[in-house]
């Protein structure tokens, strides 16, 4: 049988992949003071209409249970940690900075990179200076990908601009939302047409316009941003926050080297986002690129007024094909240390204790076939093992092991003491 459209099976060497991927980025967020949290597959499906829409049933896997319940599976996490966040977790100290590995579901046209079924590893931190706590958010979503050697474009946004300019000419509401989305596409035609059937002025229309197309290295690209906005008649507002911008980028140079493109064009997909937004790209992954996407977002129905989180959501799964593409190797190890081969069942009573030793200090396996010494050594290759262990007579009556290098060929026979110490060590250097 065909498993679903869009889903895959992840066999055993992938799995070893993702798993040392994962405990890298566990490992770097625990190390900026986040914890991990994890919330429901399913949530009620209002969880997502909330903000996004109606139109955003076409979009997930959104199905009534027996009970008659509208429910949906995850299409991202941000808004369960936010419902969350709501139920339980409001009284915490704040910034409150939170981690999550989870599965999500979206029903798309499957393609490479793209799937029904994919990963997210994502912060959110509650709370905090919005300019301060972005520059930590993207600072630790560099500080991940840089942590496994990737090579990436860092995009920098800035959706205040758009949405101050726009809610200065009276666009509001879900006209704004819309006009966020043709933005987030990039589609210019799109954006002149909706913004003429809503009679703005012709300075707004050539503002923004101008603006979404404004992309460029480094903070002078701000101060472009601005002359832009001046230029149209819009610069007595502060920018619309675009010193907040700026702000976050210096914050962001003190964490280091940081190369970043500022392009405020990226508008995101999502209609919560508020402030400062930022997509990753890794080059040559093909259409699927953006390995992560992220910025300062407010959902007022959840979150009270006022309240602002900033977090990042990897596509792990196009974190993983951006390490293989990049050829990058994660230095995984061998699997097994030691495959012990009793040469016959007469010393199958030591070879288990021998084995039950080794299994507390290291991965070691047994053979469970009784087959030939020979076989068993060629099974212990083609499984990928580091020592071959062989228990036979002269081993029992010497209290020795025979330990076989499976690189290098090499055999040896060890006091047990010794064996078990030798590929402790090895083990341990990995
Ligand atoms: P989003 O929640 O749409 O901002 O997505 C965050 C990240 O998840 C994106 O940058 C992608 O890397 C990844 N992603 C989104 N949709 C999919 C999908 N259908 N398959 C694989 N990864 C995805």
């Amino acid at each position: 049988m065909q498993k679903p459209k869009g889903t895959r099976d992840l066999g055993p060497e992938s799995m070893e992949v993702r798993k040392k991927v994962e405990e890298v980025m566990r490992d770097r967020c625990e190390g900026w003071g986040f914890r991990e949290v994890d919330t429901p597959t399913f949530e009620h499906l209002e969880l997502f209409t909330l903000k996004s829409g109606e139109e955003i049933i076409d979009e997930i896997y959104a199905f009534r249970d027996k009970s008659e319940r509208e429910l949906a599976l995850r299409p991202e996490v941000t808004a369960s940690v936010m419902r969350f966040y709501s139920d339980e977790l409001r009284a915490r100290p704040k910034p409150l900075k939170l981690y999550y590995f989870s599965n999500c579901f979206r029903y798309e046209q499957p393609q490479k990179g793209r799937y029904r079924e994919f990963w997210q590893f994502g912060t959110e931190t509650i709370g905090g200076d919005c300019s301060k706590t972005s520059a930590e958010t993207i600072a630790l979503a560099c500080e991940i990908l840089d942590s496994f050697g990737l090579e990436y474009d860092l995009h920098i946004g800035y959706l205040g601009v758009a949405r101050g300019v726009l809610e200065s000419e009276g666009v509001v509401g879900e006209d704004q939302d819309r006009l966020m989305s043709l933005i987030d596409k990039g589609d210019v035609d799109a954006i002149i047409d909706f913004l003429d059937g809503l009679s703005v002025s012709s300075d707004c229309r050539g503002v923004l316009v101008e603006l979404i197309d404004l992309v460029g290295e480094g903070r002078d690209t701000v101060s472009q941003a601005l002359d832009v906005l001046e230029s149209y008649g819009f610069g007595e507002e502060g920018g619309f926050g675009l010193d907040n911008l700026s702000e976050t980028l210096s914050y962001l140079e003190s964490y280091g080297d940081v190369d970043y493109t500022l392009d405020l064009g990226i508008a995101r997909g999502l209609e919560y986002y508020t402030g400062t937004v930022f997509e990753i790209y890794v080059p040559g992954l093909g259409a699927q690129n953006q390995v992560c996407g992220g910025g300062e977002y407010s959902i007022p129905q959840l979150m009270g007024e006022n309240q602002f989180s900033t977090g990042f959501a990897f596509g792990f799964d196009r974190v993983v094909e951006a390490i293989k593409h990049q050829e990058i190797d994660l230095d995984i190890g061998p699997r097994l240390m030691a495959y012990i081969i009793p040469v016959s069942d007469e010393f199958r009573d030591e070879a288990v204790q021998i084995l039950g030793r080794m299994r507390g200090s290291f991965p070691a396996d047994i053979d469970l076939t009784g087959r030939g010494i020979g076989d068993q050594i060629s099974h212990a290759d083609s499984i990928g093992v580091r020592f071959a262990v062989i228990i036979g007579e002269r081993e029992v009556e010497n209290g020795t092991l025979s330990l076989k290098d499976m690189e290098s060929g090499d055999q040896v026979e060890l006091g047990i003491d010794e064996a078990v110490n030798k590929i402790m060590e090895e083990y341990e250097s990995l």
